[in-house]
């Protein structure tokens, strides 16, 4: 789409440089679909272009796995494979992949893009969390891992929030106008729980209807993250792994009917219903001993419409 209200674009990564007007540019694939008059009263008049950041993409330590705002998918879908070679000797990172089950969400956070080859290779993790939408992969990879996003201010500010904090709402966040979001921190102590992701669409290549990942870490505690289901992500923990009855429960209260997302995606009533489904599920694969096959919801994959997901017709009529 041409953005014809733009008037320069300023490669910059300097909050001090923003004014009214004006917005950061990563991939660019969603402002370059939206136009420039979609975000905002006024149609933006620069972009402020994050291209020559020139940020590593992606560090890694001990302490866990620092991703770059401007880090993209395809480099994001790369890090597994990379930290793999370690165990052969060949890469030089810090940590082995083994010690690190967390890395297995990243893959398949990436896959729930369903992306074309451009949004694959140009998208990137911050504009991701930056647009906010509720079936953002990269919010339910970082906020299941427990992220912390920093974020950079016009006054020379440098504020750290949790990713399921940054993520206020249905295309909202925390960022206040001008703010910068840096980078996201992927904490090992997340990164070293056992790990059970489940993900459900209305279609085989739709938009994720339904995301939750659940957590187990070494001192037995539960974690699970819910996202795309809901309008923002919502995170329950526990100091053990609950029972089925007290996961309902727990689930139920901590989201109202009117946090569950509603678009064509999905309806609130069956987006509740698999939020309730997959959470058991999740409970159940992390209840196991470790390596033992889990129970997927393959048994509707696809979902049945007529099962599992009332019309629109039936949702005006009832
Ligand atoms: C075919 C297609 C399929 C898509 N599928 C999905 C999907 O399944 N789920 C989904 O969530 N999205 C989807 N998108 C939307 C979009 O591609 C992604 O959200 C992508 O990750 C956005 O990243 P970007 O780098 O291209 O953002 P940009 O377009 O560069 O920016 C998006 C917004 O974030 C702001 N921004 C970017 N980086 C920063 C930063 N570091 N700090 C502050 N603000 C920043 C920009 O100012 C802008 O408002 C899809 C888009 C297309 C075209």
């Amino acid at each position: 789409m041409d953005m014809n209200t733009i008037e320069a674009v300023v490669r910059t990564t300097d909050p001090a440089d923003w004014r009214e007007g004006d917005a950061w540019l990563a991939g660019g694939t969603v402002l370059f679909s939206y136009g420039s008059t979609a975000f905002g009263p006024e149609p933006l008049r620069r972009l402020l272009d994050l291209g020559s950041a020139g940020w590593q993409p992606v560090a890694v330590t001990a302490a866990g796995i620092e991703l770059a705002a401007t880090c993209t998918v395809a480099e994001l879908y790369a890090l597994p494979e990379k930290l793999a070679e370690e165990a052969s000797g060949t890469a030089d990172w810090a940590v082995n992949a083994q010690d690190w089950p967390g890395l297995d969400l990243i893959r398949p956070c990436c896959d729930s893009f369903v992306a074309s080859f451009k949004v694959w290779n140009m998208s990137t993790v911050g504009g991701n969390l930056c647009t906010s939408l509720p079936a953002g992969p990269m919010i339910s990879l970082c906020a299941g891992l427990d992220g912390m996003a920093t974020v950079l201010g016009p006054a020379g500010s440098r504020r750290e929030l949790p990713v399921a904090d940054f993520i206020t709402g249905d295309g909202q966040n925390a960022l206040a106008p001008g703010e910068l979001l840096r980078s996201v921190s992927l904490p090992a102590s997340a990164l070293s729980s056992r790990v059970a992701f489940r993900r459900l669409s209305l279609s085989n290549l739709g938009r994720s209807g339904v995301l939750l990942i659940g957590r187990l870490d070494g001192g037995g505690r539960f974690m699970l993250t819910v996202t795309a289901a809901t309008k923002r992500p919502v995170q329950l923990r526990f100091a053990s792994l609950p029972d089925a009855p007290e996961l309902a429960d727990e689930l139920a209260a901590a989201i109202p009917a009117g946090l569950y997302h509603d678009d064509i995606h999905g309806l609130p009533a069956w987006r509740r219903d698999m939020t309730h489904r997959l959470a058991e599920e999740i409970r159940t694969e992390l209840g196991m001993p470790a390596g033992a096959p889990a129970a997927v919801s393959g048994d509707f994959w696809p979902p049945q419409p007529t099962q599992t997901q009332p019309t629109r017709q039936t949702k005006r009529g009832a």
